[in-house]
Order: C-alpha cells, then structure tokens, then sequence
C-alpha cells in the first residue's frame, strides 16, 4: 500500500477534523503518482523522528516538555499518532499553475497567480474554493505554499486528488 504525506501547517486542523478531501501534489513526467481507487496510507510528517503529535498545534511530541501531560506550547492534552489513516483516491483532475508579474496598477502585489483546468482559466470563486477545500483559509494562503514550495514562472502541472476517508 502506499502512502500520502502531509506537513504543511495551515491544513493540520482539516487532516485533524478530517474535512480534508483533497490534496493538490506537483505531476513529475506527465504522470500523476497516484490513480482512482488507489488507497493510501495518510500520514502527519512521516519522515519525523517523533510519531506522536499535539493535536492542537501540531508540534513533536520531542519539542513538547509535558507538564502534567499538557503541551507546554499550546496547553491542549491531545495527542496524535502521525499515523492519520487510509484514504481512497475517487478522482484526478489536471490542473497547471503559473505566477505572472502583476502588471496593473494602484496594486502592492507584485505577483498574481492563474491555475487552468482543461485549458480554461479559473474563476477568482472558483480557485477560492479549491483553496478552501484544500484546507487553506484563502486562495492568498493557498498560494503562498505553492509559490514558496515550486518555481511558478513556467506553467506548471498538478493533480487534484479527491479522496474519502476509510
Ligand atoms: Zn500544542
């Protein structure tokens, strides 16, 4: 079985809540990874030398100096195994992303972002919402991880995977 791994912060709380039932990943070789019907092993920071996690903030148990079993950082008295659970794959749709120099004026962003599907540009309601659905709070959150994690000047591909929890 394989396995899915997800570290980034911002979308702890929906993989937690598991109201996370997508995950956009970068396509290597015009081919994406994984399939519809696949099922994967989730996991929070698998590389981690930890395995359990507050489950409020996320952070190592290692980092945590347990006073009365309570998280010294956030004071919750959860904790998770990085461990998530499995999930399906129900669906692959395409998707490119591109950062283009912002050229209109009275604007203090230098960048703006388009994603394509099937060659048509999203709507700014409808990047918004796959924003939100992938566990970002808004679609400037959302690009701020994909900006800071690939180069965006040149289109680039991504798989929308849809998944159910098992
Ligand atoms: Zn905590």
């Amino acid at each position: 079985m394989g396995c899915i791994n997800f570290s980034e912060k911002k979308i702890f709380k929906s993989l937690i809540e598991k109201t996370k039932l997508q995950t956009i990943r970068v396509v290597k070789d015009n081919e994406p990874r994984f399939n519809v019907g696949n099922i994967l092993k989730a996991y929070w920071n698998q590389r981690s030398a930890e395995s359990i996690f507050c489950k409020k903030c996320s952070t190592p148990l290692r980092k945590i100096i347990l006073s009365n079993t309570k998280c010294d950082f956030c004071g919750s008295s959860d904790f998770i195994n990085k461990f998530l659970g499995e999930i399906e794959i129900t669906s692959v749709r395409i998707i490119f992303i591109k950062k283009t120099l912002n050229k209109t004026r009275n604007t203090s962003d230098d960048f703006k972002y388009s994603i394509k599907m099937n060659r048509n540009p999203m709507s700014f309601a409808e990047i918004e919402r796959l924003a939100i659905a992938d566990g970002f709070e808004s679609s400037y959150d959302f690009f701020s991880f994909f900006d800071n994690h690939y180069d965006l000047r040149e289109s680039k591909m991504f798989a929308i995977y849809n998944f159910k929890w098992l």
